[in-house]
């Protein structure tokens, strides 16, 4: 009998036992917030590409469009469902995670033949933005990790490299096997990190700066994914980053 058990509680647990219950209303409030701007912004991030999508299928379908402009359609299409699937891959592995469903799995693969493979895949978005993307892998070597969301990582990385790049400039990858350990550094020539921010842009749905986010687009779980992702190899991210000068993003796995 709730009644006759509260007669029981000394008023100063009364208080803490208030104070407990509007912690948690608080919480809830909170959470609740969180969960809506989430979904606002992966409704957004959703959006913009399928605004694309709609509209440059029904230039491409012009009878009169020559070969070339037809072909630039396409490829904007293409790249921008690209962008979708990467962005719905993420949603997927952050619920997995959420969940503990989620498991790597292992196997040895060439580190040159995978980050080449990488670099052709994202070659167009960067020629498209005239920005040179340089692959540094002097000597190939074998990578032991989880290929895919190895791959998932790069693409991550490289999304954001070029997202927050100025035109003419390079992005470097550059990979080495240090001891028993797979070394790859992602190094843009872009707007830089304000060092306040550099310990929370690992944070799901952190995002600096909401005006520079307006302008660059992003759901703010990229990097979220890509921590989670390097820890679940039992590796890890570190970042170095000059404002107004560049970005180094480093995993070691
Ligand atoms: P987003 O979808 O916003 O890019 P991320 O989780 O990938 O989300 O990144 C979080 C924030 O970190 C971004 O909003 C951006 O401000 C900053 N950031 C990430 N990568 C870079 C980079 N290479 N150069 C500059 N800023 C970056």
């Amino acid at each position: 009998d709730f009644n006759v058990s509260l007669a029981n509680v000394g008023k100063d647990e009364l208080g803490e036992l208030a104070r407990s219950i509007q912690k948690l209303a608080d919480d809830l409030e909170r959470l609740q917030k969180e969960r809506n701007e989430f979904l606002a912004s992966i409704a957004h991030e959703l959006s913009t590409p399928l605004t694309y999508l709609i509209g440059y299928s029904k230039v491409a379908m012009r009878e009169n469009l020559n070969e070339n402009d037809r072909n630039h359609y396409l490829e904007i299409i293409t790249e921008e469902s690209n962008r979708m699937k990467e962005l719905v891959k993420n949603l997927l592995e952050l619920a997995k995670m959420d969940q503990n469903t989620f498991s790597v799995s292992k196997e040895y693969f060439s580190a040159r033949l995978f980050l080449d493979n990488i670099c052709k895949r994202v070659a167009p978005s960067f020629d498209m933005n005239n920005i040179k993307l340089i692959l540094v892998c002097e000597e190939d070597f074998e990578i032991y990790a989880d290929s895919l969301r190895l791959e998932q990582i790069m693409l991550n990385l490289l999304d954001n490299a070029l997202k927050y790049s100025n035109k003419n400039t390079k992005v470097t990858v550059e990979a080495m096997k240090q001891e028993e350990r797979t070394v790859i550094n992602v190094i843009d020539e872009g707007i830089g990190i304000p060092s306040d921010d550099l310990e929370l842009i690992f944070e799901k749905l952190y995002r600096v700066e909401k005006s520079r986010s307006r302008t660059f687009g992003g759901s703010g779980i990229g990097l979220a994914v890509v921590k989670e992702l390097v820890e679940a190899h039992g590796g890890t991210i570190k970042v170095k980053s000059i404002l107004g000068e560049g970005s180094t993003f480093t995993i070691t796995i």
